[in-house]
């Protein structure tokens, strides 16, 4: 019978986050699969645990993967971790699963800190509908295409970035959806120098201009207005029209209904369903 892959996140930057479920499940495994075994053995050492690891990062996950699934079929149970967070959230692991999901191995994940989540919950923003794009491409051209495809998105908008890449992709932001778009920058979370900047993409450019960004960052930019309302037209009402028709009113009553609903003149309604041209006046 196969064995189980334990999906074990790690504390993004306290280490009091660590729950008894993780440390039990690290405990348990047969082996752990860790994107960086010396950051790993560094949890485990705290924890007063001896494991056999291997690892597993995003260079290696063809070849380490088929090993993992080997182990799993053969009945041993794997932890998964990575350095910080939640495994397969923009960390090594999304693959594993997949493997593990085809070859019918169970996939447990824990739940435990992600820094997008705890983002998301103090950005100020709103939480119930929103996106996760992960890291923008290095290439700028990509990196514009990207945002090009999220220039509509009305829902809250999550992004990771390293402190290098800030300014510039704080540029593009502003750039796609304009300086006065509100976004909460979340940095250090849960750490010592944890910090929550509740502004505008204008000022946050500005602010990071002038004050060189340290740490690690969660943006949540709020999303764009709904796009308003089409007005309606004499076409759009001489489609209610027909449909009216099609349930049984009679032309005047669809014509006076489809007025009514729309906020068109009845009459001119009327004629265009007759094939008259609409007149100018009449209510
Ligand atoms: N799988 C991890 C998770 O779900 O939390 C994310 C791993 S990803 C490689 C690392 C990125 O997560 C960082 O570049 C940063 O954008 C974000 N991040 C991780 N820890 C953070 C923290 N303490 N504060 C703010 N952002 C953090």
């Amino acid at each position: 019978m196969p064995g189980t892959l334990y999906l074990v996140p790690t504390p993004i930057g306290n280490l009091g986050d660590l729950s008894a479920r993780m440390a039990d499940t690290l405990a348990q495994a047969d082996f752990i699969a860790a994107e960086d075994t010396r950051v790993t053995l560094k949890l485990l050492n705290h924890l007063g645990l001896k494991k056999p690891m291997v690892s597993y990062y995003r260079h290696n996950t063809g070849e380490s993967g088929a090993a993992v699934l080997s182990r799993l079929l053969s009945g041993e149970n794997c932890a998964l971790v990575t350095d910080a967070g939640t495994p397969a959230i923009s960390d090594p692991g999304e693959e594993l699963v997949r493997q593990c999901a085809q070859a019918g191995v169970s996939v447990v994940s824990i739940p435990g800190p992600c820094a997008l989540v705890t983002a998301l919950a103090a950005s100020g923003l709103p939480t119930g509908r929103f996106t996760f794009e992960g890291f923008l491409a290095m290439n700028k051209k990509n990196r514009r295409a990207h945002l090009e495809e999220l220039r509509g998105e009305t829902r809250t908008m999550l992004f990771y970035e390293a402190p290098h890449k800030l300014l510039a992709t704080l540029a593009d932001l502003r750039d796609t959806f304009g300086p006065d778009r509100r976004i909460s920058l979340c940095r250090e979370l849960t750490k010592l120098h944890e910090e929550i900047r509740r502004t505008t993409l204008g000022e946050a450019v500005d602010w990071y201009s002038a004050n060189p960004p340290k740490g690690e960052f969660v943006l949540v930019v709020e999303g764009g207005a709904p796009a308003a309302e089409e007005a309606p037209t004499l076409e759009s009402g001489l489609a209610r029209v027909s449909a009216l028709r099609e349930d049984g009113l009679s032309l005047r009553d669809a014509a006076r209904q489809a007025a009514a609903e729309l906020g068109l003149s009845r009459k001119a309604l009327y004629d265009l369903a007759l094939g008259k041209k609409p007149s100018e006046n009449g209510d």
